[in-house]
């Protein structure tokens, strides 16, 4: 069956003893207190090295992105490749913040995808519609697209390597949170999308996470919808108390 994850996206906080301390201390509070789901970690580029072989087996480290190209002369990028020999195993692709402010689009991700799959990395792959289209009920024809664009060209064996996370923007960072009900409507949708894609199986096993705004308060009722296997976290990732308090979410 498809896993329980909580991930952690750190964005750009944190410098890197700030980082190391984060992650020694989340992985001290997890070592006395077992989580009941997978828990990772997403992080600037510059701590992946140093925190992958501080936290072992029990917490999975990703980064936030990486460059839609194998390599080269690409000045500034950080490949998929250069990120899994740091010891990753999950990268972030597709965040809105990525695609509004860097534009990203379907055929760029559709790249840094492939690149992520042939590394070996968990691509957690973000979609979600901005409050213009929630308004005028147009979420479910945004995600469809947004997931056809960028994922219906692989191989049901690679897709099932997919973790999927809806992230409506109007939730991310403003404390506004999608109701467990809109969460589960959604999450179930782009199940049912992925079924008509790949069959149900591969939809069944397909870990779809919640990311907007989840915190402490609000995580064990988005988590238990059936459709909702976890979260994408960010502002509550940054203490770990408050990370734990997610994880939770699961107890
Ligand atoms: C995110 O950026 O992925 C996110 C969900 O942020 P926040 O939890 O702060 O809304």
């Amino acid at each position: 069956m498809r896993k329980k994850i909580v991930a952690g996206n750190w964005k750009m906080n944190l410098n890197l003893n700030e980082g190391v301390e984060l992650a020694k201390e989340l992985k001290n509070i997890l070592d006395a207190d077992k989580p009941n789901c997978d828990v990772v970690i997403c992080t600037p580029f510059i701590h992946l090295a140093s925190i992958t072989p501080l936290v072992g087996d029990l917490i999975g480290v990703g980064a936030e992105n990486c460059a839609d190209k194998e390599s080269g002369a690409y000045t500034g990028e950080v490949s998929a490749a250069m990120v899994a020999s740091t010891g990753a195993k999950y990268v972030i692709l597709g965040h809105s913040e990525r695609r509004a402010y860097y534009h990203e689009t379907s055929e760029i991700l559709k790249d840094k995808v492939e690149l992520a799959l042939a590394n070996k990395l968990t691509p957690i792959f973000c979609i979600g519609e901005v409050l213009e289209e929630r308004e005028a009920n147009k979420q479910n024809e945004v995600v469809k697209k947004q997931i056809t664009d960028a994922l219906f060209n692989l191989s049901a064996e690679d897709f099932s390597k997919i973790v999927l996370a809806y992230e409506p923007v109007w939730a991310i960072g403003t404390g506004k949170t999608a109701s467990p009900e809109q969460a589960q409507e959604i999450h179930a949708y782009i199940r049912s999308v992925v079924a008509e894609k790949y069959g149900k199986e591969v939809a069944d096993n397909t870990s779809i996470l919640y990311g907007g705004s989840c915190n402490p308060s609000n995580a064990k009722e988005l988590f238990a919808n059936p459709d909702v296997d976890g979260g994408l976290i960010g502002g509550a990732s940054l203490k770990a108390e408050n990370f734990k308090g997610v994880i939770d979410g699961f107890k």
